[in-house]
């Protein structure tokens, strides 16, 4: 029967850092119903089938379970009983099952599905429970009687399927590939699979993938949350039915902790980043569209089709999602406001899945039967491999060479007999063989545990919290070198020396000698490889002086945290310089800048430390970017952090928006990796090579800021306009007309209209892009271009030739069949915020030359002020005409009106003034000569006084 996906939502406590950050609440649970509010308190409600309100209500046990202080807070118990107990349930009905936790990274996905320290997870406490039903079963069960766990578990990295359960060398090297069984659906071919047969044991299992995980993430940061990762539980039942027929029940349970959904929703959107979004976030983009097609099919759109061959996440999900699954999905949900965007697109990511169905069976069958039917299949498979091969499976397989279809059927016919075999064979002797692995594995988890209590240590420091302290390396008494530093125990006092060249930070604070270590500092060696020391007998003596209440090392007690361990790095790198004096203060703004700053800085370096060690010509360096530097006004943008990425061979430089930094360094590490694993063609080609942009990518030299409300009022605008780079330097200038026409093209250069009387009008103009003055020399060839009105792309000039006159001579024309008041808002009102600096790919190759890229922006100043401005001059009209007069005082005028703008230089049109604004169209009610002039005067030197804020 077709059954609805269960959709839970789950919102964590504020973290530490929201905590200081005074972030406030934007989600509120009630009954069934979930509300998001944003800071201008626009709300959106869902509803789900269980919402659990884990943000506060709980108090801390001595052992720190999050225990319910409220009847309010779900705790993990609960989670379990309400999601984990049905799952299990079905389990043991031979259902498949699947469990998703879906959210951005830090929401608290894994907490949920496997859980910190005593707050297990659904995953820990789903085995134990699996465990403890088998042993009751066993008891008053048949002899050949048989329920066999085994346990897989794969990641997947920038769709790379890993093995974590599989510890070789050559792990890292090669993916496996994932293939098609005619009736089974994909599967991973060649994953390994152990028999697990206590809790103990799978618990071990897990721990040892989830340190795999941590090794290879060492390096990587914030890039490991964009893995996905599999635990899958095979879970088979074997007895005899009331006739005595031998049956097997099996479920296979795909728990699944998805990569961190931040920006998929920005993934593939827009030009260039279309080749890094789509290889970053592949496969959850593709969840996303399957999850979407599902739904439009639920509401009975049956032609959709659902794209799960697009990714490996999906292949491998299918079941779960559209098939033969019961399946539950865990949005998990931070609370802070500044985490809205994407936790109202959560919410809608699960508000989208509830209404998609499965169709689950029970898979149980005559044991006979299945062993008949593998069988046949394998002498199928032998025949056709016998016969040449012919692909009945492969994927992709017809890109495939001869041998690898040979090879892939050999690995099916292999995987049958291991099935059939695992059929025959009793579970005890297939145990057996793991069970001595799996002690061993258990005896050593134990003695490290033992040894983590006497030894001094150091353990790692991810990003991810689930990866933190999983690698731990234990200072005995002597000395030992890992690969930065000497680490010397003399009596339990503990020092780092540094090896020659190696860098190593104490708490931020780079050292050069032998330092001692203290509990609980922080210590870094090369650029990466961040760990906590630990002193056992330091530790013991805290806790018993906090306990017999002194405070004084109470707050020692708690571990150090990623984040705070970042902070003191950044602090101490003099990279918070950049944020200057004067913005001293703590407004939001200001955090956020830091705290990028902070998150982008270890990215920053270990970008830098790759390039390095790969010898690539390139150096990266955090940078901020005022609104006005890219093309903003102040109160329109933050500054924000970009990333300069400098070429030391060509000596050129680029400014990345530190999304698209992000994405690159995520594809970088992947070259590293294949460096690292020493593969001969590591080198990605030229147009592929995260390390570089092409030659002949624009480069920004600056912004014009353009005002187009002088065009609403019919005068035209000519002049010169600076060119500024996003520091605010000048860069030259550009000489720009827009010109009012009449109906026959002719230009209006002394005209004057109310904005109101063009409405319902045709209005005609053109834009002209002249010649620039003094503009940097060094370039190639130069373009300008701007976006109009409505339009989505730009509107780009011809390449001329550099230089620092360059001779544009572009002319556009536009006709407006009649003005709307949206028109009218948009010259007056409305603003165009342009959005990627350097995106734009260099129309024409210019054979390897660099362009200057100048870019006009249309803008028009905020509405406030234009009404002002109407204002004031209606009234002075109003004055002018009760008094009767024929002129109005210059000076008068000039006086109210400046008084209105802005500061700024004030200089004077450029224009001719003589002649009346005879050749407007619309006529102006005013109609004196001097009112009108002085009317021109006005908008044009408003315009050129905002046209000079940012020189
Ligand atoms: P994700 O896997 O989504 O990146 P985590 O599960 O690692 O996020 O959670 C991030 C941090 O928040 C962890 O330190 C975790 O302990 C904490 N956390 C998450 N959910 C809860 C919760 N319900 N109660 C208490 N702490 C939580
Ligand atoms: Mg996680």
């Amino acid at each position: 029967m077709a059954e609805n996906i269960k959709v839970a939502v789950r919102v964590r406590p504020f973290d530490d850092r929201e905590m200081s950050h005074n972030s406030k609440m934007v989600i509120q649970m009630k009954g069934n119903q979930t509300t998001i509010t944003s800071t201008s308190g626009k709300k959106n409600s869902f509803a789900f089938d269980y919402s659990y309100w884990s943000h506060d209500g709980y108090r801390v046990t001595p052992d720190g379970y999050y225990e319910p202080e409220s009847p309010v807070y779900a705790d993990q118990k609960r989670v379990f009983e309400d999601l984990g107990r049905g799952m299990l349930n079905n389990a043991w009905k031979g259902f498949n099952c699947s469990l998703f936790a879906y959210g951005q990274t830090g929401s608290g996905k894994s907490y949920s599905i496997i859980g910190y320290g005593p707050n297990k997870g659904i995953v820990p406490i789903t085995c134990e429970q699996l465990f403890a039903g088998i042993e009751d079963k066993r008891a008053g069960a048949a002899k050949d009687d048989e329920w066999q766990v085994s346990v897989s578990m794969i990641e997947i990295y920038n769709e790379k399927v890993r093995d974590l359960l599989v510890t070789t060398k050559t792990r890292n090297k090669e993916s496996l590939k994932i293939r098609q069984h005619q009736t089974k659906g994909f599967y991973v071919e060649g994953l390994s699979s152990s028999p697990v047969s206590s809790y103990a044991q799978i618990e071990a299992k897990i721990a040892e993938g989830s340190k795999n995980r941590s090794v290879a993430a060492t390096n990587m940061n914030a890039t490991s949350s964009r893995a996905h990762t599999i635990v899958a539980i095979n879970f088979v039942q074997k007895n005899s039915n009331e006739s005595g027929q031998k049956m097997t029940k099996s479920s296979l349970m795909n728990l699944v902790d998805l990569a961190g959904s931040e920006r998929v929703g920005l993934t593939g959107a827009e030009g260039e980043r279309m080749k890094e979004g789509a290889a970053i976030n592949l496969s959850l983009s593709t969840l996303g569209n399957c999850i979407s097609a599902l739904a439009d099919q639920a509401a009975g759109n049956t032609r959709v089709k659902v794209p799960f061959r697009d990714s490996v996440l999906t292949k491998l999900l299918q079941n779960a999602l559209g098939g033969n699954s019961k399946t539950v999905m865990i949005a998990a949900l931070s609370p802070a406001d500044i985490n809205y965007e994407e936790t109202l697109s959560t919410l809608r990511f699960a508000d989208r899945a509830k209404s998609i169905k499965t169709k689950a069976v029970v898979n149980e069958s005559p044991t006979d039967k299945l062993i008949r039917e593998l069988r046949e299949e394998n002498a199928r498979l032998l025949k056709l491999l016998k016969s040449g091969g012919v692909p009945i499976t492969g994927d992709d397989s017809n890109s495939e060479s001869k041998e690898e279809k040979e090879r892939e059927l050999n690995e099916l016919i292999k995987k049958n007999a291991e099935e059939m075999e695992a059929m025959e064979r009793t579970w005890a002797e297939r145990l057996a063989q793991a069970q001595a692995d799996a002690n061993k594995q258990i005896k050593d988890q134990e003695e490290q545990r033992e040894r983590k209590k006497n030894v001094p240590h150091l353990w790692n420091l991810n990003a991810d919290a689930a990866l933190s302290g999983l690698i731990v390396h234990f200072c005995d008494p002597g000395s030992c070198t890992p690969r930065h530093a000497v680490l010397r125990n003399t009596k339990g006092k503990v020092t780092v020396t540094p090896v020659e060249n190696a860098k190593v930070y104490i708490n931020g604070k780079a050292v050069a000698m032998e330092t001692e270590l203290h509990h609980n500092d922080r210590v870094l060696f090369g650029n990466n490889h961040l760990y906590v020391f630990h002193h056992p007998v330091d530790y013991a003596k805290m806790v018993k002086s906090a306990g017999k209440g002194d405070n004084k090392n109470a707050d020692k007690l708690a571990p150090p945290n990623f984040e705070d361990a970042q902070a003191e790095l950044a602090a101490n790198s003099g990279i918070m310089g950049l944020l200057g004096d004067s913005k001293g203060g703590g407004n939001d703004d200001l955090m956020k800048l830091k705290d990028d700053l902070v998150k982008l800085f270890p990215e920053v370096q270990e970008a830098n430390a790759m390039a390095q060690e790969m010898q690539r010509p390139v150096k990266f360096e955090l940078l901020l970017m005022s609104a006005q530097g890219r093309g903003l006004r102040e109160g329109e943008g933050q500054t924000e952090v970009y990333i300069r990425l400098i070429n030391l061979e060509n000596n050129t430089e680029f400014l990345w928006p530190k999304d698209k930094f992000l994405d690159r360094k995520f594809l970088m590490r992947d070259v590293y990796n294949s460096f690292m694993d020493g593969e001969a063609d590591w080198k990605p080609p030229e147009h592929e090579d995260p390390f570089l942009e092409p030659a002949d990518t624009p480069v920004l030299i600056g912004t014009s800021l353009i005002y187009l409300e002088s065009l609403a009022h019919l005068i035209e605008i000519s002049q010169a306009f600076g060119v500024t780079n996003y520091k605010g330097d000048d860069q030259g200038k550009l000489e720009i007309e827009i010109l009012p026409c009449d109906e026959e093209w002719n230009e209006l250069t002394n005209s004057f209209a109310e904005p109101e009387s063009l409405i319902a009008n045709p209005l005609k103009f053109k834009i002209k892009v002249l010649t620039g003055k003094g503009l940097p020399k060094r370039f190639a060839a130069l373009f300008c271009r701007y976006k109009y009105y409505l339009d989505d792309d730009y509107t780009t000039t011809e390449e001329v030739p550099g230089g620092s006159d360059p001779q544009f001579n572009f002319e556009k024309t536009y006709t407006v069949a009649t003005v709307t008041q949206q028109f009218m808002n948009y010259l007056q009102n409305s603003y165009i915020i342009r959005e990627g600096l350097d995106s734009t790919d260099g129309e024409g190759g210019s054979g390897g030359t660099r362009k200057l890229l100048a870019e006009l922006d249309t803008v028009t100043k905020e509405k406030e002020r234009a009404e002002l401005k109407v204002k004031q001059l209606q009234s002075l009209l109003n004055e002018a005409r009760k008094k009767g007069d024929e002129k109005i005082d210059v000076d008068a005028l000039d006086n109210t009106l400046s008084a209105t703008l802005n500061g700024g230089d004030q200089k004077k049109p450029p224009e001719d003034k003589a002649g009346a604004g005879s050749k407007a169209p619309a006529a102006n009610a005013g109609g004196s000569s001097a009112v009108i002039q002085q009317k021109r005067e006005d908008v044009m030197s408003k315009t050129v006084s905002k046209a000079c804020v940012l020189q």
